[in-house]
């Protein structure tokens, strides 16, 4: 079953958008699993100090004593840094609060864009894909997560002003392709929360068709109770509802950026 991916080199994916609530932790903890049962090894590093993706796979935080802000700030070798999640090669660097002081901290340190970089450079024979779920910010922790990653992955809500904060979004992205990684990519955008009895949902995908016609992914992420209620209990989609359509959705997504990006 399982594809070969291409070369030896994991595929590095930051999920991105500086919005809050858009489906950032939802879609990163999904399609770190998704992949998982498709037997590819991944890792899942959370780089917000909300720590929602932590929290989602069923971590504890107090009981964290490893976590991302040792992988930027040098507090542990990297090789001890991943926990194994629980589920079948799937690990995780989780986040607590901490991680905000390591936004400040960094500000001052050399390489302050490269750490998560140069931090996971030991860990890359380990795994397939590594899954980057971003803070709500385009601050230096989004940044770390962009200089390390070689594609993004754009969630976009379908409400009312979805595209509002995208035009920053890209610029930002350009930037970081002209002075610090030239090879990242924007790999798809994906409507999260549709909700296809409104008019409104289609409207908004429709927009978004017109803007990104090759970036748009075909799946689009239905709104869904189950999707909701999953991380409440630790449980990503698959294990809550293995039926329901969030679940179902989420495993087409995971298809079709594989095919995006395995392909070649
Ligand atoms: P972000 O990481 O961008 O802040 P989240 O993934 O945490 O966004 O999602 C924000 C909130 O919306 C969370 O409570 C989450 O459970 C819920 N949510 C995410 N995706 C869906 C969906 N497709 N349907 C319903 N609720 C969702
Ligand atoms: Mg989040």
């Amino acid at each position: 079953m399982k594809q070969q991916a291409t070369g030896s080199q994991p595929r590095v994916l930051a999920i991105a958008n500086q919005k809050g609530g858009v489906g950032k932790t939802t879609t990163a903890v999904n399609l770190a699993g998704e992949l998982a049962r498709r037997g590819r090894r991944v890792l899942l590093i959370d780089i917000d100090p909300q720590g929602n993706a932590t929290t989602s796979l069923g971590i504890a935080k107090a009981a964290l004593t490893v976590t991302t802000y040792d992988l930027l700030l040098g507090g542990a070798p990297p090789e001890t840094i991943p926990l194994a999640s629980g589920r079948e090669r799937l690990d995780i660097i989780p986040a607590d609060q901490e991680l905000a002081g390591a936004a400040v901290e960094l500000v001052t340190l050399e390489r302050r864009e490269w750490r998560l970089r140069d931090g996971i450079a030991p860990l890359l024979h380990r795994y397939d894909w590594i899954v980057i779920d971003c803070p709500p910010s385009l601050g230096l922790l989004t940044l770390n997560a962009l200089c390390a990653a070689q594609s993004v992955l754009i969630p976009l809500q379908c409400e009312y002003l979805a595209l509002e904060g995208l035009a920053q979004l890209k610029t930002t992205l350009e930037r970081v392709r002209e002075h610090l990684n030239p090879l990242l990519r924007i790999l798809g955008v994906v409507m999260t929360m549709y909700d296809g009895r409104t008019n409104l949902a289609q409207q908004v995908v429709d927009e978004v068709q017109r803007y990104f016609p090759q970036l748009i992914c075909r799946t689009l992420i239905p709104r869904s109770v189950r999707l909701s209620e999953a991380p409440s209990h630790g449980r990503m989609a698959y294990e809550y509802d293995p039926h329901g359509r969030g679940a179902q959705a989420y495993a087409l997504l995971t298809d079709e950026l594989i095919g995006r990006e395995e392909r070649v």
